[in-house]
């Protein structure tokens, strides 16, 4: 395990990973189809997977649809128990809900009841921060993703692009040190889908969180990340690839994309992902 050195505790504090899935093996009870549907089996969707985000790190996660990357994430929030393996945040076993980390999922998660400001603050007030505090933190964040005058706002009456930032404040005023996204971005046209992560990278940047985003973007995934994780097409998934993006930063995710060593990126993680993809494609073809 970690050592101590030079006599302080934080060297092996620091080098613990942020967030560690240890040979994770997620199964589910399925039913067989047809004749025999009164017969219960097992599917194993993700098998024997092993991932690691460093302190600080912006990791993505990409795989065909249905592979298992959501079933991985909510393995790393602490939602879903895995059947095998373990995780440990900043070196400690995860036992329940992941309090280190916050979440933004593809599908919307605002109360259509609440305004913008209120959706914000939800999380700081069920923490129990005074009112006052919270709706004044609340409208920094607003204007921070650039809704400032948008408090009063009901979510129906938020453009797509809108609503996601309002969900960025919500997940980053809580302080989390580390996020986990989950195709955030995928429900939004191109063009908006392009301002927001290079918000989200201006954000991160100023207060470097450990990321586990999720995609089946590749070129969102390259032009985001410190490292890019490439998972099989189920059933069993697993990492099969893991790739260093050495691309500078500050990025622009749209020029980024036609920089030389962006294609080259994109060229060899490719190679390493078409034949998963065609696979996941047969199999959901079959289903
Ligand atoms: P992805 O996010 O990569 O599209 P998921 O992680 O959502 O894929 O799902 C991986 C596989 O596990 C799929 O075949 C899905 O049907 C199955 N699966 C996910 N959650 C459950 C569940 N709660 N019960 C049964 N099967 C599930
Ligand atoms: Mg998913």
């Amino acid at each position: 395990m970690q050592r101590r050195q030079g006599g302080t505790i934080d060297a092996g504090v620091a080098a613990a990973p942020a967030l560690a899935l240890n040979r994770i093996t997620c199964r589910f009870a399925a039913r067989a189809t047809a004749k025999r549907s009164n017969i219960a089996v097992t599917y194993t969707a993700v098998e024997d997977a092993t991932l690691v985000v460093g302190p600080g790190e912006f990791v993505s996660v990409v795989g065909p649809t249905g592979c298992g990357k959501s079933t991985l994430l909510n393995v790393a929030a602490g939602l879903l128990p895995p059947s095998d393996g373990s995780v440990a945040v900043f070196g400690a076993p995860l036992a329940g809900l992941n309090r280190s980390a916050g979440y933004m999922f593809q599908a919307d998660s605002l109360m259509p009841w609440r305004s913008a400001l209120s959706n914000v603050v939800a999380g700081l007030e069920f923490r129990g921060t005074p009112k006052q505090e919270a709706q004044a933190k609340g409208r920094e964040w607003l204007a921070r993703v650039g809704l400032a005058g948008f408090e009063d706002r009901y979510p129906h009456q938020l453009s797509g692009g809108m609503k996601k930032r309002v969900a960025l404040a919500q997940m980053l005023i809580l302080d989390p040190q580390i996020l986990l996204m989950d195709e955030p971005f995928s429900a939004l046209d191109v063009q908006t889908r392009v301002l927001m992560e290079n918000e989200l990278l201006e954000l991160w940047s100023a207060d470097r969180k450990s990321v586990l985003f999720i995609t089946h973007d590749l070129e969102e995934a390259i032009s985001l990340s410190d490292r890019v994780v490439v998972l099989s097409a189920g059933p069993a998934t697993r990492p099969i690839g893991e790739f260093r993006i050495d691309l500078p930063r500050p990025r622009d995710v749209a020029e980024i994309r036609m920089t030389p060593r962006f294609v080259e990126l994109h060229e060899s993680i490719w190679h390493a992902m078409k034949d998963e993809v065609l696979k996941g494609y047969a199999q959901s073809r079959r289903a």
